[in-house]
């Protein structure tokens, strides 16, 4: 797995190529004047790269954010661009090259520290005849591509280059290139070749003997700006160690400063440096190396590089852009595929969010340990009756009663539960006082933790439906488990399952005996992977994307812990549960062993039913 896909939060992906204008003019040997095919406008050209295409690009992210991905329409073409961790090794470790972007109105990345890069250029194509070590076929099927891969490792190196005055770069001899390879003609030669109108860089490397080391390059990490931005941006992101004897030297007009700088220390907000997202992110995954070399050969190992496309969601702390691996993300993907920024990266209680056309959440005010960011309450309904039907009214909160009744967008005519622990069903007394509606579910065990008062005016049955509309059914699906009488609801127009506490994001269920019970558990998981599902809308958390995977993980979760008491069995039975515990739970800590002993019991009987366990006086060994 890439380091960077622990990255949370990036403004957008890497844009050091966009917006240039102007010349460039460069005082020593090595770099060159930014070759410009457009000064009228002061733009590049943006070549339309195949792999810039939404088409064919989202076929490459199956194995990591399909479902968000390929909801997501893009509005604006996404420009294929290339960026480059120039590491050396310094006197206090590794140091990387940043260089600082002009000031200047309209660009966001205005001012910023950034990796020398830019969008593809037209003439990365004629530099694939001067590419050493590395062609594009394989330089494609490494960044997933179906073709022109090398032209995102030769612009990396053309950029950096063009703005930093490092060419990676074999000499005719085959060594690296080094400042006294050329003599001074040959490198105002250079430097004339990749100015604007002149020959380019393919025409200097013909005229010079010089080879391009895309060999050099290890491709390091994938950034797609996020929906919503007006200029996005495809980039990949490679590792090369700077050229040895080269110096470099940034042009003073587009790029204002350039520094070689530890990567922790950059990425450190303390450091005051102004900087994207991104690049603080990039910084971050390589700050552990020691040498330049460990950083390289580390890169070079990295396989099915995850696409990373932050999503903007707003929240506390204002507008933010949401990573991959935060909570809200795929919700966020379904509700904002484009990127308006209106969906939200908090459950804020009381405020009402809608999931779909038939579907508005209302998280109540009851966060804690036990129930996460607190209970979400669901509506569901709609169509020409516009009758709803409340999911889980919640606890017994007179303010959530009321944000919910606010948040109806018709008459409740049905409240329904999933169990009657005392953060999902108390509420439903008052709701009902308030609308009339019908109430739902199955009469609460005789056991702790119930909502004893809870009255159903029958008990639902497994299979059975409720027509809230024309087309909107609530299908019962009975999963005894962490509660006994538990149910779980599937619209099934919409694929989405309402999961209670059978499934939450973010959080272990408690299985906690005499009601819960660790085999029926585990049972009603395994019948839930015979559904079509496309949508979990959990108790506690936000929508989770691609239902079967988490099941699965959920359903693996356990098993592994199953497997953990097993072993602790074998090893130290016959003994008492007390014994076990640290020995299961090693890795959970200390204070969470009150929950974890509940769960250890549960492990404890269902292998006892399955015939793999006995207990005699409180004592516990394999049957
Ligand atoms: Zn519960």
């Amino acid at each position: 797995m890439p380091k960077a896909q622990l990255c949370t939060g990036a403004g957008h992906a890497e844009i050091p190529g966009a917006e240039r204008t102007g010349q460039r003019r460069y005082t020593m040997s090595l770099h060159a004047t930014k070759h410009r095919t457009n000064p009228s406008t002061g733009a590049r050209p943006v070549l339309p790269h195949p792999a810039a295409r939404p088409g064919p690009r989202a076929d490459t992210m199956t194995t990591t954010e399909t479902t968000p991905i390929q909801a997501a329409k893009p509005s604006t073409l996404l420009r294929a661009a290339a960026s480059l961790l120039v590491v050396r090794d310094g006197p206090q470790g590794m140091e990387v090259l940043l260089v600082r972007r002009v000031e200047r109105a309209n660009d966001r990345s205005s001012g910023a520290y950034v990796f020398p890069g830019g969008t593809l250029d037209p003439q990365d194509q004629a530099l694939h005849l001067h590419a050493a070590g590395l062609d594009d076929a394989a330089a494609s099927e490494r960044l997933n591509l179906p073709a022109n891969g090398l032209d995102f490792y030769l612009a990396a190196v053309r950029e950096c280059f063009e703005e930093a005055g490092l060419l990676l770069a074999y000499h005719r001899d085959g060594e690296m290139l080094a400042p006294d390879h050329l003599d001074a003609g040959q490198q105002d030669f250079l430097r004339q070749a990749v100015q604007r109108g002149g020959p380019g860089l393919a025409h200097a490397c013909a005229e010079l003997g010089l080879r391009l080391a895309a060999d050099r390059l290890a491709y390091h990490s994938y950034w797609l700006t996020p929906p919503g931005l007006p200029k996005r941006f495809d980039t990949r992101f490679f590792v090369a160690i700077a050229p040895s004897g080269q110096v470099a030297i940034h042009d003073g007009m587009e790029i204002v400063e350039h520094r070689w700088i530890r990567p922790g220390e950059a990425a450190d907000p303390d450091s005051g440096l102004p900087m994207m997202h991104v690049t603080r992110r990039t910084l971050q995954s390589i700050a552990h190396f020691e040498t330049a070399q460990d950083c390289f050969a580390s890169t070079s190992q990295l396989r099915d590089i995850a696409c990373i496309m932050p999503r903007l969601a707003k929240g506390a702390a204002g507008v933010r852009p949401v990573m991959p691996n935060e909570s809200s993300y795929a919700e966020i993907g379904r509700i904002d595929p484009d990127g308006k920024a209106h969906a939200r990266y908090e459950l804020a209680p009381g405020e009402p969010v809608q999931l779909s056309g038939r579907v508005w959440r209302v998280t109540a005010n009851n966060g804690s340990v036990m129930t996460g960011p607190g209970t979400n309450t669901y509506l569901v309904g709609g169509g020409a009756r516009n009758e709803w039907a409340v999911i889980d009214p919640g606890p017994d909160d007179a303010a959530h009663v009321q944000a919910v009744l606010a948040a109806a967008p018709g008459p409740i005519r049905w409240i329904v539960v999933t169990h009657t622990h005392m953060d999902h069903s108390p509420a439903a007394p008052a709701l009902q006082a308030a609308t009339g509606a019908t109430v739902l579910g199955r009469a609460a065990p005789p056991t702790q933790w119930q909502d004893t008062g809870f009255a159903a005016a029958r008990d639902l049955q497994h299979g059975e439906r409720i027509a809230i509309g024309d087309d909107c059914t609530l299908r019962v699906i009975h999963t005894p488990g962490h509660a006994s009488n538990h149910l779980c609801y599937l619209l099934e127009e919409e694929k989405t399952l309402f999961t209670g506490d059978h499934v939450m994001q973010g959080s272990t269920v408690v299985i906690a005996p005499p009601d819960g019970d660790m085999r029926a558990y585990i049972d009603s998981l395994a019948a839930l992977q015979e559904e079509d599902l496309e949508w979990l809308a959990p108790g506690h958390g936000f929508l989770i994307a691609r239902p079967q995977e988490a099941i699965r993980l959920l359903m693996r979760h356990r098993l592994h812990r199953e497997a953990k008491v097993v072993n602790a069995l074998r090893d130290l039975g016959p003994a008492p549960i007390e014994a076990l515990l640290p020995r299961v739970y090693d890795d959970v800590p200390e204070r969470m062993y009150p929950v974890a002993q509940r769960s250890l019991l549960a492990h404890l009987l269902k292998l006892v039913a399955d015939g793999k366990a006995v207990e005699a006086d409180g004592r516990w060994q394999t049957a």
